[in-house]
């Protein structure tokens, strides 16, 4: 007998904040110092030293659960959260527990292939961020880097209601686009801003109650989220199916061999022995306060994605993709509104294919492209009026790319406009039919296939300039 098996996964999502201090101290939290020189007494755990909290990190933490239309605490509570590790030098970390910030809360995202998911937030909580041991470098001995040590982070806890790894990654990029788009985080997950821990369980399907996890820590890439939710699921069935039982524990995913493999036994939290930071008062947040962070709030990417979807006439995947940054959802209308009422679709798959192909192959920013929305929408335009097809477009583009010339000028210089006068286009045809006999004599006995060549043979000899339409429609009539 083959049982059916159900995946369940929760995600625990730290994101760091992007402030210029610490949550607790004054130092420096820019990425990339030499080690140890953005720590300051406080960020080191000195006996006698107090923590005061950072405004900033505490309205990125509303803006974030306002976001999700969760309930922002009154009152919420810091607390200790004890445990040993060399990179943590006070000998706990500063979290909430019982009273965290954000709480409840929920986020919509699309599956692929058009299926739309709703999962709840447990909970979002400010906590500091520990040091870094680096194990390179140091021959036998772990180096400290404390320069992260109390940076400010959220950590968004969701229920357990993903039911696949795609699931999960979906959930992540939903969250990931979230907190760009309210700029409370750069969300850079090479440089560790935008980490997750995946705890993940199968029960058979129809059983209501959950079955043991395993929590995958600290994966640090969508793709290696799946890989690693994908290896876990086929482990914990494989352990299943043979009579096994799983172990709760935390887990480390090996992105070189694709495998996940035991760290330590699963900590309780009464193993950390939280408690109230005594240092610190509880967070008191007025209602006027939370109003005037809501004043903040940008149009969301779901918002956003759904207005594209509406106003432009465009498919839900290229709404989704036009918006999955900010910067790229306004360059595409910036791009819209320059191009002289050309078809919204045609601007999208420009910015979608060329643009975005090539922003990629060069490994640059949309900030940083080198052909503006201005001179994108020019391109579009011309297209649009007929002055080019897009297979000449597409070469323009390439010029764009090196140049600083206009889309006019390039077209002028180059002689690149299309031919859309019937007589020119007509002798260029009578020539092809001259010169291919065999073809249009096979052509016209039924070989219709042939009209594709024929198309061919005429653009080519355009240089690709004949207007497509008017070459399809005149063809027809001198082979019939
Ligand atoms: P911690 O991991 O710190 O002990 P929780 O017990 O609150 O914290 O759970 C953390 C995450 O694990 C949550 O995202 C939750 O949805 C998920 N989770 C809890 N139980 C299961 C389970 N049996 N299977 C999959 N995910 C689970
Ligand atoms: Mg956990």
């Amino acid at each position: 007998m083959s049982i059916e098996w159900e995946t369940v996964i929760g995600l625990e999502i730290h994101v760091q904040l992007m402030t210029k201090t610490k949550l607790f101290s004054g130092a420096a939290t820019e990425y990339g110092a030499a080690p140890n020189v953005q720590a300051c007494g406080i960020d080191i755990g000195l006996p006698g030293v107090l923590p005061v909290l950072n405004e900033a990190a505490l309205t990125m933490a509303i803006k974030f659960g306002l976001s999700i239309g969760a309930n922002i605490a009154h009152k919420s509570v810091f607390a200790r959260k004890n445990y040993f590790y060399p990179d943590l030098p006070k000998g706990y970390q500063i979290s909430q527990f019982e009273h965290p910030i954000v709480q409840g809360g929920s986020i919509l995202f699309d599956l692929e292939g058009g299926a739309r998911k709703h999962v709840n937030i447990t909970r979002a909580h400010l906590e500091e961020d520990a040091g870094k041991s680096l194990h390179e470098d140091f021959d036998g001995f772990s180096g400290i880097d404390l320069n992260r040590a109390g940076i400010p982070l959220i950590e968004i806890v969701s229920e357990p209601e993903l039911r696949s790894a795609k699931e999960a990654v979906a959930y992540l990029k939903a969250i990931h686009t979230l907190v760009r788009y309210l700029e409370i985080s750069d969300g850079n997950m090479q440089e560790g801003s935008f980490r997750c821990d995946a705890n993940v369980s199968i029960r058979p399907k129809g059983e209501a109650k959950l079955g043991t996890r395993a929590e995958i820590k600290n994966v640090n890439s969508f793709r290696f989220v799946e890989k690693a939710i994908n290896y876990e699921i086929n482990r914990q069935i494989d352990i299943l199916e043979n009579n096994g039982t799983i172990t709760q524990e935390t887990r480390l995913y090996d992105a070189n061999k694709d495998e996940t493999r035991s760290m330590r036994t699963k900590e309780e939290a009464n193993d950390y022995r939280y408690f109230p930071d005594p240092d610190l008062l509880p967070v008191i947040v007025e209602k006027e306060f939370i109003e005037r962070v809501r004043t903040t709030l940008p149009e969301l990417p779901r918002e956003k994605a759904e207005r594209f979807a509406k106003d432009y006439a465009l498919s839900v995947y290229d709404a989704n993709v036009l918006t999955s940054t900010r910067e790229l959802a306004d360059f595409f209308e910036a791009t819209l509104k320059a191009s002289n009422g050309s078809e919204a679709k045609l601007c999208a798959n420009w910015v979608m294919g060329e643009l975005l192909g090539a922003l990629n192959k060069t490994s640059l920013d949309i900030s940083n492209s080198p052909i503006s929305a201005e001179r994108l929408a020019k391109l579009v335009e011309r297209m649009s009026d007929k002055t080019i097809s897009g297979k000449i477009a597409k070469s323009i583009f390439d010029k764009l790319w090196t140049s600083t010339d206009s889309v006019d000028e390039i077209i002028e210089k180059d002689g690149l406009k299309q031919v859309t006068d019937n007589s020119a286009i007509e002798a260029i045809i009578d020539k092809v039919i001259a010169e291919n006999p065999t073809q249009t004599q096979d052509y016209k006995s039924g070989k219709d296939k042939l009209f594709g060549f024929f198309v061919g043979q005429v653009m080519k000899a355009s240089q690709g300039k004949a207007n497509p339409d008017l070459v399809n429609e005149l063809l027809k009539q001198k082979l019939s």
